[in-house]
């Protein structure tokens, strides 16, 4: 089934007792057991079945299966947050130690993580030049446990030939893992381009609607953990706090998804409730017909600021004048995210005048909700990094960030041009759509 049908269907049929059309809301922390022997099989995970809701949520569960079909993996496993997830993904990977490779094009609390967080637990980070393969393949060695990127990095906007670095990484026996919260699998499917790991911030365009908070890391299922067992000891050896489990063995495709959540979720429970799976679902339903309109809705934004001469500059893969045209047409269909950056003519100063002087779209950090937001990366997303840092990332001081609703447009744009009035002291004439 295609990506629209899977939204709504994945993951669930009407449950047998009440047939509810609707799923659940599994508002329940523990399950009971029919036997002392059901209880230990349940815990030995050989009965199929729910134990403990840190464990896993028949809500949360529908969640899981929904996400992996619509990403085109094997399992899934739904946290906390964006952030949860990530810290997860990477600590599952990389827990004997060794180096994540990453792209420097990063949302700043993952560069914030990766740099300050991780490093005290044993894993470094290696920051690439760029996002080229290249770049990426130069710094892999035999202590390299993923490679890491976000598929339209946030800010910056770029599109990484996720294909070249799935190549790079494969070459060299470690997976790829991409975050791909600003694309959706509605715009791209990392899976289906040679990644090996898929995360998301479901509180983006996912969700949709700036209520829930999510996330969640997907298993292509493809990664052969136990062909790389002297860099995967985890995978491959007995876990002493599983009694013994090696989980190649017993889970196969679904092994890294598996000692995630027997390791991570189980042990430092960072889980996602079930009101927030439901309240993540009924986005879910929505997030094709929404994307259509983000994308178009941005694209003519971004050919209106184009056009306009109180605009120093737009950044949106749409544009031809993008250096990722190209790539927003192999990777996303041409579809260039709704989340695009642009500076006005005088810089900073200017800047801030604009961005107070907004009425309809929101002042705020956030992306990927119905509303039309905005913000300045640079006094706050990215806020902890260095100059340079916020550089290599993609962050300009005077950079505004759009993320751009589900508004009509007429009324998305007249917010625009009187918000750059109020900035540049001057009309635009005409003031109407390109
Ligand atoms: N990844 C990306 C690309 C993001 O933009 C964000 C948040 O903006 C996150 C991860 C973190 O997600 P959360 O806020 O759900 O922790």
């Amino acid at each position: 089934m295609r990506a629209e049908t899977l939204a709504i269907h994945a993951g669930y049929e009407p449950e047998e007792t009440t047939k509810a059309v609707a799923v659940p809301i599994y508002q329940t922390v523990a399950y009971t057991f029919d036997s002392a022997d059901h209880g230990a099989a349940l815990f030995n995970l050989e009965a199929d079945g729910y134990r403990y809701s840190r464990i896993a949520n028949p809500t949360v569960d529908v969640l899981e299966k929904r996400l992996a079909a619509l990403e085109g993996g094997v399992a899934a496993i739904a946290l906390a947050s964006g952030q949860a997830a990530l810290h997860y993904a990477m600590s599952n990977v990389a827990d004997c130690g060794g180096n994540i490779v990453s792209v420097p094009q990063l949302y700043g609390t993952t560069h914030t993580l990766f740099t300050h967080i991780l490093s005290k637990q044993g894993i470094t980070v290696r920051f690439a030049a760029s996002d080229q393969a290249s770049d990426i393949e130069a710094l892999i060695d035999s202590e390299t446990r993923a490679v890491f990127c976000e598929s339209i990095g946030n800010p910056a906007g770029n599109i990484c030939d996720i294909e070249a670095l799935a190549e790079s990484a494969h070459r060299h026996g470690v997976p790829l893992i991409v975050d791909n919260t600003v694309a959706t699998p509605i715009l791209l499917q990392p899976i289906a381009h040679g990644a090996d790991i898929v995360i998301h911030s479901l509180t983006k365009f996912l969700g949709g609607h700036g209520t829930t908070m999510g996330g969640a890391i997907i298993d292509s299922g493809r990664f052969p953990w136990k062909d790389n067992a002297k860099r995967f000891p985890q995978f491959n050896e007995p876990d002493a706090s599983y009694h013994g489990m090696v989980y190649a063995d017993r889970f196969g495709p679904r092994a890294y998804i598996e000692r995630c959540r027997s390791v991570y979720q189980r042990n430092t429970g960072a889980i996602l409730p079930a009101m927030s799976a439901f309240m993540l679902m009924q986005g879910i339903e929505t997030v094709a017909l929404r994307m259509e309109r983000h994308v178009d809705n941005a694209l003519k934004v971004a050919q209106y600021l184009e056009s306009d001469p109180r605009v120093a500059w737009v950044n949106h893969a749409g544009l031809p004048s993008s250096p990722y045209h190209e790539l927003a047409r192999k990777y996303l269909n041409g579809r260039a995210s709704s989340l695009f950056t642009f500076g006005v003519v005088g810089g900073v100063e200017t800047g801030k005048q604009f961005y107070d002087a907004l009425n309809l779209i929101t002042r705020l950090v956030n992306i990927g909700d119905a509303k039309s937001l905005a913000c300045h990366p640079a006094s706050t997303t990215h806020r902890q990094m260095s100059a340079e840092n916020q550089a290599r990332a993609g962050v300009k001081p005077e950079m505004i960030r759009l993320s751009i609703g589900i508004e009509h447009i007429d009324d998305i744009i007249a917010d625009l041009d009187q918000a750059l009035t109020a900035a540049a002291g001057q009309h635009r004439l005409p003031i109407a759509a390109e």
